[in-house]
This record gives C-alpha cells, sequence and structure tokens, in this order.
C-alpha cells in the first residue's frame, strides 16, 4: 500500500509544466484561450512552471509571436492539412501524442463547444480527470491547483483537486482577462504530424456559418448592464432598453429574465448563460444568487441596483443603490443623456 503511493508521487512529480491549448475561430487564435494564459501567469508566482501554447491547425505557426505576446514561453506547433477544420478523431489524436511527449502537469482548454468535446475525449484517451467548466482556479498552501467550479445545481462553489496527471481542467470563456500584450522571445517547437485518412471518422466536407443574433459584444463589452426580475413584466424592459441604449452598455439578463422572453436567451448572464468581466457591470433588480455570481463577479466595478438593503448582490458590489429602480434607472439615464448632451455640444 506504501509502495503504491510513493510511486504515485514521483510519477506526479514527473510531469512538469503549464499547457493552454489554444482554439483558433475565424482564422486567428480564439480570446477564451488567450485568456488562459492570463490565467497561467497568475498562477506562474505559486505553481513555479513553464507556460507552454498547443496549437494545432493548417499554418498557424504564424501565431507563435501573437501567443508569446499574450504570455506563452514556448509554443508547440503541430501543422497538418487534416487539421484545417476541427475533428474529434484528428485533434485527440495529435494533442494525446503531444501530451504523452511531454508530460505536463496541467492542460487547460476554454469551455467552448469543441473545446468541451476534446478535453472530455482527451481525458478518456490519457485515462486521466477532467474538471469542466470551472470559473476560478488557485494554488493552494502545499501548491496544489486549485479547480473552482459551481456545483450542486449551482448552489455551491466546489473545489477540486486532482489526483491523475495530467490535470485537466475546462475554463469558461470571459472567467480570466488577457495579459496585455508585449513584444516577447519565445521558443517555437514544430512536432511532426503523422495522420492518415483513415485516422479519421468523420470528413468535414463544407462548413457553413449559421446567421444568430449576435451577442459576441455581451463578453467583449466594457460595460454591461443586466436586467432581473426587479422589472416584474416586458413591458417595464422599455426602461431598461433606454438606460442601456444612453450609457452605451451591452445588455444582459438573469436567467428568469430569459426564461420569460423579455431578453433573448443568449444574453443570460450566469452559471448557465455567459460569463462576463466588464470594466463596469450593472446588476438591476437582481438579487445576486450564486449562479448569477459565477458569471459576473469578476467584472471590475459592480454596480447594484435593489429595493431590498438584505439583498445579496449587496455583499459583493462595489456600489449599491438601495431603492426602487423604477424610481432610480430614469434619473440615471436623463443624468447620463444630460453629461453625454454636455460633452457632445463642448
Ligand atoms: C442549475 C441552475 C442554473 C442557473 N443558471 C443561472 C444563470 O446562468 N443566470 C442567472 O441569473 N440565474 C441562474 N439560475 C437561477 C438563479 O438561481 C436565480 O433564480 C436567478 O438568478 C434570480 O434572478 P433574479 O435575481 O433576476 O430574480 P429574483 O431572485 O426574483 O430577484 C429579483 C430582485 O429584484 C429586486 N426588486 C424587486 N422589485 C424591485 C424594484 N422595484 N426596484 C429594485 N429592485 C427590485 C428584489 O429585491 C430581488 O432582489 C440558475 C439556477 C439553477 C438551479
Amino acid at each position: 500500500m506504501m509502495a503504491q503511493v510513493s510511486s504515485a508521487l514521483i510519477d506526479i512529480q514527473s510531469w512538469r509544466g503549464v499547457f493552454v491549448y489554444v482554439e483558433m475561430k475565424d482564422g486567428k487564435p480564439r480570446d477564451a484561450s488567450l485568456e488562459l494564459l492570463g490565467a497561467s501567469h497568475k498562477l506562474k508566482e505559486s505553481l513555479q512552471e513553464e507556460i507552454t501554447a498547443v496549437i494545432l491547425g493548417k499554418d498557424v505557426a504564424e501565431f507563435a509571436k501573437i501567443l508569446a505576446s499574450y504570455g506563452a514561453e514556448k509554443v508547440i506547433v503541430a501543422e497538418h492539412d487534416m487539421l484545417g477544420h476541427y475533428t474529434s478523431d484528428a485533434y485527440t489524436k495529435v494533442l494525446s501524442k503531444i501530451v504523452l511527449e511531454n508530460k505536463p502537469s496541467v492542460v487547460f482548454y476554454p469551455a467552448t463547444p469543441n473545446c468541451r468535446d476534446l478535453a472530455s475525449k482527451m481525458a478518456a484517451r490519457l485515462k486521466t480527470g477532467l474538471a469542466a467548466d470551472c470559473t476560478d482556479l488557485k494554488v493552494n498552501g502545499n501548491k496544489q491547483l486549485v479547480q473552482i467550479r459551481p456545483d450542486f445545481g449551482g448552489k455551491d462553489l466546489s473545489e477540486i483537486l486532482t489526483k491523475t496527471r495530467p490535470q485537466m481542467v475546462t475554463v469558461r470563456p470571459g472567467a480570466f482577462k488577457k495579459l496585455q500584450p508585449k513584444d516577447s522571445k519565445v521558443r517555437v517547437q514544430k512536432v511532426k504530424v503523422d495522420l492518415k485518412p483513415e485516422d479519421m471518422r468523420v470528413k468535414i466536407l463544407n462548413v457553413e456559418k449559421a446567421k444568430i443574433e449576435g451577442s459576441d459584444d455581451l463578453v467583449k463589452s466594457q460595460i454591461v448592464a443586466s436586467a432581473g426580475m426587479g422589472f416584474g413584466s416586458r413591458e417595464n424592459i422599455a426602461i431598461f432598453e433606454e438606460f442601456v441604449k444612453a450609457i452605451g452598455a451591452s445588455p444582459g439578463a438573469s436567467r428568469p429574465v430569459v426564461e420569460r422572453g423579455w431578453i433573448a436567451r443568449d444574453r443570460q448572464v450566469g452559471q448557465s448563460g455567459k460569463t462576463v468581466a466588464p470594466k463596469l457591470y450593472f446588476a438591476i433588480g437582481i438579487s445576486g444568487s450564486v449562479q448569477h455570481r459565477v458569471g459576473m463577479e469578476n467584472s471590475e466595478f459592480i454596480v447594484a441596483i435593489n429595493n431590498d438593503p438584505n439583498a445579496p448582490i449587496f455583499k459583493f458590489c462595489n456600489f449599491g443603490i438601495v431603492g426602487d429602480l423604477f424610481k432610480v434607472l430614469p434619473l440615471i439615464t436623463e443624468e447620463v443623456k444630460k453629461i453625454k448632451g454636455n460633452s457632445a455640444s463642448s
């Protein structure tokens, strides 16, 4: 029994380094992957492990410099015509080989649809665990990576430690911030890719982009304002829309608001919606449940308007207004319009 424990410990120590899987979107590295390079830097002081970006695709070597500017100390590049579009078979085969050859202690993936697919297949292939959909990461006193995610229907935040290696983690887009890009030196390692047509059970014949109402602005916007059940009805959302327009915010909403169809579904902020981290976040008529909180608590400055002084939102906002939103919000909207009008005319 003792022997087993000590051999597991030796094995764990032989896995070193932080890998960030870089997903491509629209011909460039996806922001959510760059955010994970930022997250890795936050952990570096405690983990003291090299940060490596791993990028797979067709003609992707040119992005090594960009990845370095966002914090990669090393970039592993795997290029092949058959990696031109994401497929589970090809990507799992190539990435699992890279991981087994390099033995990183952790592999981070953005929690996007394709990466959720890839990370789960990688975990099965490598016989390791997967902490999915994390909203935060930290290192504990024993220098262990703590993977944090909402659990029990969102009622609690679980802290996960992984015994196996590599530790595999998908992290929600928006949970961390990108570093400010700066010119940096980088070591690039190109790997030989061995793929044959018979490795792929699925062939991508054509990619057609669906036209859906865009909500990309919600995740990228510097100002987000979200409406909650305090508005009471669809008709009352009009004063929210006027406020959003005046202040130049991207509109968001709590889950019951989108469930009632007052605001579009792709605008939901929270555990089962989007994660945002703008400079300024308004929570208007929102109680501040843990499920909403995990989607917006990394905002730089949170303003809450709520008529209940005991609402949970007041425990973690930076500026709270206790009052009736139907009185407070129109006053703020008018004031913003006045200030903007004055600055436009001066
Ligand atoms: C698995 C799971 C996933 C979930 N995912 C999400 C998610 O992604 N996002 C999310 O938001 N929720 C999510 N929820 C739901 C979550 O638990 C809460 O029910 C929800 O966040 C509450 O929304 P709310 O704050 O708008 O409504 P309420 O909790 O009803 O709060 C309304 C607030 O408005 C205030 N108010 C009322 N009238 C006024 C007024 N006139 N002026 C000012 N304030 C007023 C009240 O004091 C109250 O605090 C999830 C739940 C589960 C179980």
